[in-house]
């Protein structure tokens, strides 16, 4: 049952499209979306300069709603011209391991997405071709590159430009009469008096909003405001931007959003004059001690919690950060490796056991219901997740994505589903390793 009045917290694609759907679908229901800055919020995890979206999930569940959202991008006026079908191509190093598994299952779940038009598809067997395949191919391969020996692209997919987009999303969820914005940081969930039943929430400054159900949507940070103990932990990963002459931009124009499963870097093509990198490494967290979430716990409990650009502007990423995008670049785009980068930034994310999405009451507490677990895959789904959201609420989720998105799956479950490749390791503690922006 959709309750009189909902507080959303978090503005990213969860809080947003959840807002857009009930704007949509519950125009009696009092919407109050509130977040610490106005979208497109600088340091959430839903705006960048890009974001791919892709269909050739191996999970077919995953695959089928990656399509209908990639098909309403398409054909939603306000952010196709952000979306560049530019094609993403896998490579790995040709081993024998899990990787190579990740490649086969993705190759195969690209070919069944381009099931009837073959075109879509390029493959590449040797170093020399996958070099090409960035390059151009009368570009001469001259570098050592053991570890880019094969690969495909799925001309499918594409990047969509994630800041503008999240815009025009916001500037949708406005115009629906029943849907409120708010800019502050929530300072914790309100609750009856010795129970753990959520009247709505409180400010940093005092202020309240009162609710019948609080959606909490704040992706990385949510942490802070519920009890989220083994369904899922928040880290960060590197990212870093090149400034290109134009000559480079010309002769890197044509090329795929480039992955190599083997070591983790992904590279975008030329976007507004810059080539983005970033690299799913095992990442960082940074613990720190918060007040208890639970209302009627008072002990403080130990949390990983973002740490970025909006309150420590000088950040730059660590050293052994830098060192692996470098040595990935020297092998593949030689010129960059040594080029002083434009800007970096650490991405947050929160990731649950097995990849899929929390979509579900919280079990301790009433009146709280959780959207967020994008575990590095989410934004793609934009244009559903909110009707997914609404559905639940509704009773009427899917019994298959009901119980994947539960807080009882990700208990139960160990390794992750592959949808969102992550790299083997622990995250570091960042206040150990984080450096001084050097200009
Ligand atoms: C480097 C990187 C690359 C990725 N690439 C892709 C990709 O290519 N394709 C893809 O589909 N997905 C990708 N993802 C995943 C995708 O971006 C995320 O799953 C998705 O954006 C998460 O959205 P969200 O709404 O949960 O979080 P967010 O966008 O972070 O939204 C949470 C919001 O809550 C607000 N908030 C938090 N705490 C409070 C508080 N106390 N008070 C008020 N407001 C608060 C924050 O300000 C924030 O705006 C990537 C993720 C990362 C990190």
């Amino acid at each position: 049952m959709v309750p009189e009045s909902v507080c959303i917290v978090g503005a990213g694609v969860f809080g947003i499209s959840t807002a857009i759907a009930l704007g949509k679908r519950c125009p009696e229901t009092k919407v109050t979306v509130v977040d610490r800055l106005e979208p497109p919020v600088t340091d959430g995890t839903s705006v960048d300069t890009t974001r791919c979206i892709r269909v050739d999930y191996k999970d077919p569940v995953y695959a089928e709603l990656a399509r209908e959202s990639m098909d309403i991008i398409t054909n939603d006026p306000d952010v196709s011209p952000f979306f560049h079908q530019c094609g993403m191509s896998f490579v790995y190093d040709g081993g024998n391991d899990k990787w190579a598994d990740i490649w086969i299952n993705g190759k195969i779940a690209a070919e069944k997405a381009n099931e009837g038009n073959p075109g879509k598809m390029r493959y590449y067997d040797s170093p020399q071709a996958v070099y090409k395949s960035i390059h151009g191919v009368d570009s001469e391969p001259f570098v050592e590159n053991p570890r880019w020996n094969k690969g495909y692209t799925n001309y499918l997919n594409g990047f969509i430009d994630a800041e503008k987009s999240m815009k025009a999303y916001y500037e949708r969820a406005k115009t629906f009469d029943n849907v409120k914005f708010v800019f502050k940081e929530v300072d914790s969930l309100m609750y009856d008096p010795g129970s753990r039943k959520a009247e709505g929430v409180k400010f940093v400054d005092g202020s309240t909003v009162a609710a019948d159900l609080v959606i909490v949507a704040a992706g990385a940070w949510s942490c802070k405001l519920v009890n989220l103990d083994g369904i899922c932990k928040s880290s960060a990963i590197e990212v870093a931007w090149y400034k290109l002459t134009k000559e480079e931009e010309e002769q890197w124009g044509k090329m795929a959003i480039t992955t190599n499963l083997s070591t983790g870097i992904n590279l975008f093509p030329p976007y507004n004059g810059e080539i983005k990198c970033l690299r799913r490494s095992p990442g960082y967290k940074n613990t720190l001690l918060v007040p208890n979430p639970d209302p009627t716990k008072q002990e403080p409990v130990q949390i990983s919690y973002p740490r970025t650009i909006v309150d420590h502007p000088t950040d730059w990423i660590p050293q052994d950060a830098e060192n692996a995008l470098r040595d990935n670049l020297a092998e593949i785009m030689p010129v960059l490796a040594q080029r002083p980068f434009d800007r970096t930034k650490l991405c947050w994310l929160t990731q649950t056991p097995s990849a899929n999405f929390v979509i579900d009451y919280h079990p301790e507490l009433e009146g709280v219901l959780l959207a967020t677990g994008g575990s590095a895959h989410a934004w793609k789904f934009v244009p559903i997740l909110g009707d997914k959201v609404v559905d639940y609420m509704e009773g009427k989720l899917d019994p298959t994505l009901k119980e994947m998105w539960s807080f009882a799956e990700k208990l139960q479950t160990t390794s992750d589903n592959g949808s969102a490749p992550r790299m083997d390791g622990e995250p570091q503690e960042l206040r150990e390793v984080v450096r001084e922006c050097p200009n």
